[in-house]
């Protein structure tokens, strides 16, 4: 099996394990439960850096019974997540007015953050899985140019600045380039649009419309 099915199959084994637990704490915490707004659906990117690191995340809101205290509801949910084997810290804090006590619980790179408040039924869930690179970074392949000497138009040259190409030089038309550290940044020379800004993407210039500036890489054009 290759690193990155490997990858991903930790991702999910993660994700399995963090949508069970937050079953078990949203049915014993609250009423009316409706898990299919839990979802897991698919890792989404966890940051722009280079290599793309994906995690699951989620989030759930239900609300505790009348006659069970935000305290209570507290002090349940971390006997519990203890019994689990989380760790787990407890504080309060204030938000517009609203004292919310704010668990946050760790266990094997996921987290899950639960919010409650006397204010409030609300009892508010999160939960993210630690972020993992599932590809293996790319060598950038390079691309087929879309015009070559043997398949120019008649009357056409190919394009100075891309060589044929049709796709940007300077991001290889990606639309965007890494920079340190290993960050994505916008191309300064496509503006993301990703194709050589002087043919347009078509890899050719017609001879009759070259500007004498233009004219000035095709020196053969005025050779008599
Ligand atoms: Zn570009
Ligand atoms: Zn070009």
């Amino acid at each position: 099996m290759d690193q990155t099915s490997n990858a991903r199959e930790e991702l999910d084994r993660l994700g399995r394990s963090l949508r069970r637990q937050l079953v078990e704490l949203i049915s014993d915490l609250t009423l009316r439960v409706h898990l299919r707004r839990l979802s897991l659906d698919e890792p989404k990117a966890a940051d722009p850096h280079e290599p793309l690191r994906h995690h699951y995340a989620t989030g759930y809101q239900g609300n505790r019974p009348a006659n069970v205290t935000a305290a209570e509801t507290a002090a349940r949910a971390i006997s519990r997540l203890r019994a689990a084997g989380w760790e787990v810290t407890a504080s309060q804090e204030d938000d517009d007015g609203i004292l919310w006590t704010v668990l946050v619980a760790h266990r094997d790179g996921n987290s899950i953050r639960i919010l409650t408040s006397d204010a409030t039924p609300a009892v508010v869930f999160r939960g993210q899985t630690p972020a993992l690179a599932l590809h293996p970074p790319q060598p950038v392949q390079p691309p087929e140019p879309v015009r070559t000497p043997e398949t120019l138009t008649p009357g056409y040259v190919l394009c100075y600045e891309c060589d044929g190409l049709g796709r940007c030089p300077g991001c290889g038309g990606r639309g965007w380039v890494l920079r340190e550290p290993h960050r994505r940044h916008r191309c300064a020379e496509c503006g993301t649009r990703q194709v050589c800004p002087i043919c347009q993407g078509h890899g050719e210039l017609s001879v009759s419309s070259l500007s004498p500036y233009q004219r000035g890489y095709y020196p053969e054009l005025d050779r008599p």
